[in-house]
């Protein structure tokens, strides 16, 4: 298989990765390949597991956030993210995925959002951030240990209650 992006220059958010094909909906546009293990949470860091952040090997780590994607996070075997698109991707495009489908808490990003896209959060939140429309929209898409931290959170809520 051909690779299909390249790393580009964007004018304002540094560098990203771009299309060089054309993509449809539910293609792996990236393959996932764990770089190295983490000890903590940072700003370039995958969540993995609820306590587990690793790095992606190659340009995976290049990929900007945005609020309204084209691309979303499937676990693969080897607990790496693949990234798919949620939609049809044309040459030249942004590759983008929402941050918060891989990290469940993000305070690393303290300035206003970049991305542009018309229903942008204005700021990079994790997945614990999310209003449950958005997470109905990001279902198959984001890493599922976040939906298994939501249900921990909303027991031990119960519980505390
Ligand atoms: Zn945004």
């Amino acid at each position: 298989m051909r690779i299909g992006y390249d790393l580009r220059d964007t004018y304002e958010k540094g560098s990203g990765i771009f299309a060089t094909k054309t993509f449809t909906k539910g293609d792996r546009v990236m393959i996932g390949v764990i770089g190295r293990e983490l000890k903590e949470n940072h700003s370039h860091a995958s969540q993995i597991a609820e306590n587990k952040y690793i790095l992606h090997a190659g340009l995976i780590s290049k990929i900007n956030h945005s609020c309204n994607p084209n691309c979303g996070i499937k676990v693969n075997d080897t607990e790496a993210h693949d990234i798919v698109a949620r939609r049809t991707i044309e040459i030249d495009e942004e590759i983008t995925f929402d941050y918060s489908m891989r990290n469940y808490e993000i305070k690393f990003f303290p300035k206003k959002c970049m991305c542009g896209s018309d229903n942008c959060r204005n700021k990079i939140t994790g997945w614990k951030d999310l209003s449950n429309e958005k997470k109905n929209e990001y279902k198959g898409f984001a890493a599922p240990y976040l939906l298994e931290l939501d249900k921990k959170r909303l027991k031990t809520a119960v519980l505390v209650k």
